[in-house]
């Protein structure tokens, strides 16, 4: 049996003894990992992203009701909403995120049916490779095919974002929401978070993509996020622009002393990260090793000493990865404080480069990391 036959298997199972027979639709959204572009997206500026096939599939089928019932595997829980109520749910705050892909949609005057459902998802959960937005991109998808309308990848994504930011009340960009309803297989993407625009790049054959997963938690995640992004705000408006990624490289440095100390460093991370986004699109598709390699450490280095977003989790594995066998590059990914990381590796060497990062980090902390190779996938659609 292949692994995807076990996991319809099992989702199947879950349906049938929550719900009785069998789901009618199946739907799925990928996560997704930044391969350039830490915090760049609410700045609009561009950001290197790859959909990746760790995904998250929502089994429905209608109930005739205006209720939405669901159940998560991956917590073990049910709850429940009403199509037409506004209230959060603080028991189960994970539905939310559903409740408030239904309350934009209707906003936007689409009309919803009420279904069943079984959650399931690859996507590790709180670790920076977006499971929120696996969860919202599937779940717009399955009242897009209950509703019988459809839906512009992007505007999917807008509406996404905009339950993330004004439901579940995170101040989210785009990227998350973006990469997992435009994924291609087999392409990273370079995104234009301005224009909501996006290129297909590719990787030159012979690198392959590591998630080198800390196991560390996120910790005050939340609130330095929200500090780092009303910096970065400040920063804009001292400079007159409406947003940071709008000052080229140049007239940034010519006016940054202008900024008080903190915003400034801030400020420079994100105009930096911007410039190393397309530099990063090219040495990839060209295989220019030597670039993967000093743009990925300068990224890192910025994220450490100018945005301050990594943990000594992180340190610890930067250090395994650049130590083990077949590695071209290694980097945060997400919003940073732990959770998972990037390495860019030889294709040849993958299990080595696991081996070795497995028992560097493991020796160094006593924590078991999670090492996986990860590779393009299509964005949110039927299985
Ligand atoms: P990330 O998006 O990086 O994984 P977030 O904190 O933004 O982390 O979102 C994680 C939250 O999304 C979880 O705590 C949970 O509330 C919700 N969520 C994501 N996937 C699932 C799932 N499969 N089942 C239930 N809730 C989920
Ligand atoms: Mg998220």
């Amino acid at each position: 049996m292949t692994f995807d036959t076990q996991r319809r298997d099992l989702v199947a199972q879950a349906f049938s003894s929550c719900f009785g027979g069998l789901p009618s639709v199946w739907c799925r959204a990928p996560g997704r990992v930044d391969l350039m572009g830490s915090h760049t997206d609410y700045n609009l500026g561009a950001v290197l992203t790859l959909p990746i096939g760790r995904d998250t599939w929502i089994a429905a089928r209608p109930n005739s009701s205006s209720e939405v019932r669901l159940h998560s595997l991956n917590l073990g829980a049910d709850a429940s909403f009403a199509l037409d109520s506004n209230e959060k749910c603080p028991e189960h705050p994970w539905i939310d995120y559903i409740h408030g892909v239904a309350v934009v949609l209707q906003e936007a005057g689409l009309p919803l049916c009420g279904f069943d459902g079984v959650i399931h998802s690859t996507v590790p959960l709180r670790s920076g490779l977006s499971s929120s937005a696996a969860l919202e991109c599937a779940a717009a998808t399955v009242f897009e095919t209950l509703g019988a309308w459809s839906l512009d990848p992007v505007e999917k994504a807008l509406l996404c974002q905009r339950a993330e930011n004004h439901f579940v009340g995170v101040n989210c960009g785009i990227l998350d929401q973006f990469t997992s309803c435009m994924g291609r297989q087999g392409c990273a993407l370079l995104l234009d978070c301005h224009n909501l625009t996006s290129q297909p790049v590719t990787i030159a054959e012979g690198i392959g993509v590591v998630i080198c997963d800390t196991k560390s938690q996120r910790q005050l995640a939340g609130s330095e996020y929200g500090e780092r992004r009303a910096q970065c705000e400040n920063g804009a408006r001292l400079l007159g622009a409406s947003a940071l990624c709008e000052l080229t490289h140049e007239a940034y440095i010519s006016r940054e002393h202008e900024l008080p100390p903190i915003v400034a460093k801030r400020c420079r991370f994100i105009i930096e990260e911007h410039a190393r986004v397309a530099a990063l699109a090219a040495a990839l598709s060209a295989g220019d090793h030597p670039a993967i390699a000093e743009l990925t450490a300068a990224s890192f280095h910025g994220a450490s000493h100018l945005y301050e977003i990594t943990s000594p989790a992180m340190h610890t594995m930067m250090a395994a990865m650049l130590a083990a066998p077949g590695v071209l590059g290694a980097r945060q990914a997400g919003a940073g404080f732990g959770g998972c990381m990037v390495a860019l590796v030889q294709v040849d060497q993958l299990d080595e480069f696991a081996a070795a990062v497995r028992s560097h980090y493991f020796a160094a902390t006593a924590i078991l990391p999670e090492i996986y190779p990860v590779s393009a996938a299509a964005g949110a659609g039927f299985l």
